[in-house]
């Protein structure tokens, strides 16, 4: 059950991931922002990003300017085309898209974690990389017929044959 720690930044006109850890603990998601060691009390760590990085104000009251989201790896199906989305636990930048019969389709990779909270709530929204041809990550667009391998191509061509 890896998940992943995030840093979210929380402005009064929008919020921002800044940094993130595959941790199993907040405390350490912590340290690597700061540099500092700390306890693990959550409730604690969360006084202290309030102390350290104040508070902003917004119309709907006063709220930390910073905190700590623990992300999991999520694993969707799209309807229309039968694949299946699997994010890795291991690391949740990489989207594996795998097809009805159980083949690796291609892989999915995202740079930050402002794009993976981005495409995990595109994907959580109903969107799907194949078929709406998403950017792979690496340079490759994704296609039903797969991508970046080309030996996919071939493993699933059929000879067509000429009717007389
Ligand atoms: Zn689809």
């Amino acid at each position: 059950m890896s998940g992943m720690f995030v840093i979210k930044e929380n402005l009064p006109f929008g919020e921002n991931y800044l940094s993130y850890t595959l941790s199993e603990d907040a405390a350490e998601c912590f340290m690597i922002f700061t540099g500092e060691a700390s306890d693990e009390n959550k409730v604690k760590l969360n006084q202290i990003l309030a102390e350290r990085y104040g508070v902003v104000n917004s119309v709907f009251g006063i709220r930390p300017a910073y905190e700590i989201v623990r992300i999991t790896a999520g694993r969707w199906h799209c309807p229309k085309c039968g694949v299946d989305i699997v994010q890795s636990s291991a690391d949740l930048t990489r989207f594996s898209v795998i097809t009805a019969d159980g083949d690796v389709m291609g892989e999915v990779y995202r740079q930050d974690v402002a794009d993976v909270v981005q495409t995990m709530q595109l994907l959580n929204a109903g969107g799907c990389p194949v078929c709406e041809s998403w950017d792979d990550g690496v340079g490759n667009r994704c296609s039903s017929v797969g991508w970046g391998k080309a030996e996919f191509f071939y493993k699933n061509c059929r000879l067509i044959t000429k009717k007389n």
